[in-house]
């Protein structure tokens, strides 16, 4: 029987030559997985030895992820604002950034919360996630303003265009014991189904360069195409939600919605041709990169 630091010598081997990035964690956290145990565990014990089973379960993990598969689809698991997610190529993977998202949410529905608390029996924030892919920015939302007690003064909806993705989310909302706050919907982003007034649209929609595609790490060509590819100037779905907005956002409301990092010229220069007089603003990510747009519609706009 090999050790576990046997183990990950080989492993580790293995995906250097076969240029994966980064060799070392993907090879802890894969045979981490392959014993059920976490990181540290491993790491604190590389004298254990690892029952053949398990080598098995590692040895496969590793000739996926050689192949190019991200560790989190072989994991079946990501975590994302503290919590844990199953992944698989049902939807995006989430990825850090997106946290930024989250945060500046929550932000905004305190303040909302703060200024004008909800009466029980009154109209709540009605708080959407258009294109939810696996659940991540409206389950860690609705999470983390549970445990502020105000999810009872918010209603969340979330859509996807793609049934899978809803399925998936739905999971994982059940798994965080949050499903009863979210209705889900199959929608090609807002849904015309019924009108509403939505105080806050939050989106993480496709938005890379269709031509930057190849150009991705190995690891993206495993996600759903539809979930990156954002046409050829990356921008063609986020603009077909800025023409939903000035019908369907509260004139007290705003979109939060993320872009790429070299999309903020771009971006302005398309809420000002598609939105004129709504503000924008750009929120930077911890890597201090532009990352979400935040949009208000003309005050007094109650359209
Ligand atoms: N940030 C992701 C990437 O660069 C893109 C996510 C998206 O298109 N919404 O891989």
């Amino acid at each position: 029987m090999a050790t576990v630091r046997e183990l990950l010598i080989e492993g580790l081997e293995r995906l250097r030559a076969s240029g994966s990035e980064p060799a070392r964690l993907d090879a802890e956290l894969l045979l981490a997985t392959a014993l059920d145990t976490a990181r540290t565990a491993i790491l604190a014990h590389p004298e254990v030895a690892v029952g053949d089973a398990a080598a098995d379960r590692f040895r496969m993990g590793i000739v996926r992820r050689e192949a190019g598969e991200p560790v989190a689809y072989i994991r079946g698991v990501k975590e994302f604002h503290g919590l844990a997610f199953s992944v698989d190529d049902r939807a995006l993977i989430p990825r850090p950034e997106t946290e930024r998202l989250v945060e500046l949410a929550e932000a905004e529905v305190r303040r909302r919360l703060l200024e004008a608390p909800r009466p029980l029996d009154g109209p709540k924030l009605r708080i959407v996630d258009v294109g939810v892919g696996a659940g991540a920015v409206v389950i860690a939302l609705a999470a983390v303003l549970r445990r502020r007690g105000m999810l009872d003064e918010v209603e969340l909806t979330a859509t996807d265009v793609s049934p899978e993705a809803i399925a998936l989310a739905t999971e994982n909302a059940v798994g965080h014991a949050v499903a009863d706050a979210i209705r889900f919907r199959e929608a090609d982003l807002l849904p015309e189904w019924e009108v509403r007034r939505w105080d806050l649209v939050l989106a993480n929609l496709p938005y890379v360069r269709s031509d930057a595609m190849a150009t991705l790490p190995r690891a993206a060509a495993f996600e759903p195409r539809l979930a990156l590819d954002g046409g050829p100037d990356g921008l063609a779905v986020i603009a077909r939600l800025l023409d939903l907005l000035p019908g369907t956002l509260d004139g007290a409301g705003a979109a939060l919605l993320e872009i790429g990092g070299d999309q903020e010229a771009d971006a302005r220069a398309l809420v000002e041709a598609r939105l004129p007089g709504w503000s924008c603003a750009v929120e930077r990510d911890l890597g201090g990169l532009p990352r979400v747009l935040v949009l208000r519609p003309p005050s007094g706009d109650t359209a």
